[in-house]
């Protein structure tokens, strides 16, 4: 076990395969299931670490691909490491870039590289801020992430694109090439510390695709390589709760019930949450919440622990708010009546929030992005007290 980590399950549920667990790190303890806001470029867009703190946030996301083009990862490192330089103190997981470097032409406009090539040695790409030519290897993408100093780090991989089994196939089993790559880099990393800078998780992510036989190959090969934590990724995650739910449902009697799983990119909605925790999740990510929250989107409504399909039924029965309809106007109710978040217990109306919205004023980015993230932070604790 690596200094400073440990993951232990406090409990798990009859029914399905919620679990609730204690993940140290170097930078504290995280309570699982979690919800991590994604600050992509060193910041939780709108919000300031003592917003995240007081909603109740344990643990950030944050993007390598974007750090390492602006500011660049050398200048996070001599300014101290991405905690220091973004006054944050609690625990962080950095992504390895694998998923956007390969992902080109998806939401453009969110910076993604505006081309890409990838080979077996590595992704030759384009940035989207400058047009400027880069290449990501395994070896490269572990040591930015050594520049980063996040507490958990990604191993580099290829997400599986929707082209067909053999291509698959052929991604899979060149993420399982990558793999080895990083792991080798990764302890030379941890060896040149010699205890003078915090140590670092590496996890490893299962990919194949939407096909069975690929997902437990994939499955077995991450898992042999006897990782701090697992990382189950690609397309078909966090697309909907039912596919992905059947994708871990594969896999899951061949993961360790010792190390966090983490489900990359999950919760745009209240039920891909619940979905992805009911499947055994214990860490999840997404940009939705904070990016929904910027476009006019609020989540409303509330979960209710009954027995269904999952062992639950969601009920978000009000569902979400645009708040540019104009059938806000003059409605003095809080966004969310059982939300506790700082928006909604100062009593902040869906008419004020409306007109913010439409005035574009700077605090209705604050005030919306603080209700959405507090709202899946408050979902997985409610899910955590289900659970125990
Ligand atoms: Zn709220």
């Amino acid at each position: 076990m690596l200094k400073g980590f440990s993951f232990s399950v406090v409990v798990k549920a009859h029914k399905t395969r919620a679990r609730a667990g204690e993940l140290y790190t170097p930078h504290g303890l995280v309570r699982t299931p979690v919800f991590m806001p994604v600050g992509t470029a060193g910041s939780v867009k709108a919000l300031a670490p003592g917003d995240l703190s007081d909603a109740g946030v344990q643990i950030l996301l944050g993007n390598t691909y974007h750090l390492y083009l602006r500011p660049g990862d050398t200048a996070v490192r001599r300014l101290g490491g991405l905690h220091r330089f973004m006054a944050w103190t609690g625990p962080i997981l950095t992504d390895s870039g694998g998923y956007q470097v390969s992902s080109l032409g998806k939401f453009r406009d969110e910076g993604f590289p505006v081309m890409s090539r990838i080979d077996d040695h590595g992704v030759t790409f384009k940035s989207h801020l400058d047009g400027s030519m880069h290449r990501f290897t395994p070896e490269k993408a572990i040591r930015i992430q050594e520049n980063l100093g996040a507490d958990i780090i990604m191993a580099f991989d290829e997400a599986t694109p929707a082209r067909g089994k053999a291509y698959a196939r052929h991604a899979m089993e060149r993420t399982h090439r990558w793999l080895d790559r990083c792991v080798s880099e990764w302890k030379k990393c941890e060896e040149r510390k010699q205890g003078k800078a915090l140590p670092q998780a590496l996890f490893g992510i299962i990919q194949g695709g939407n096909y069975r036989d690929l997902r437990c190959e994939s499955a077995e090969f991450v898992v042999s390589r006897d990782l701090m934590g697992i990382a189950i990724g690609g397309a078909s995650i966090g697309k909907n709760p039912e596919e992905t739910a059947e994708n871990v449902s594969w896999v899951a009697d061949l993961l360790p019930s010792n190390n966090p799983l983490y489900l990359m990119g999950v919760g745009v909605n209240p039920e891909d949450v619940i979905g992805a925790v009911l499947c055994g999740a214990d860490l999840i990510d997404c940009v939705a919440p904070t990016r929904l929250a910027r476009m006019g989107h609020l989540y409303s409504g509330k979960l209710r622990g009954k027995a269904g399909k999952w062992g639950f039924t969601s009920e978000f029965s009000r569902g979400r708010l645009n708040i540019d309809q104009a059938r806000f106007r003059l409605d003095d109710h809080v966004i969310d009546e059982g939300c506790d978040c700082y928006t909604c217990a100062m009593g902040f109306s869906r008419a004020y929030l409306h007109h913010l919205f439409r005035s574009r004023e700077l605090l209705y980015y604050r005030l919306a992005s603080l209700h959405n993230v507090r709202f899946m932070v408050r979902l997985t604790e409610g899910l955590r007290r289900t659970i125990v």
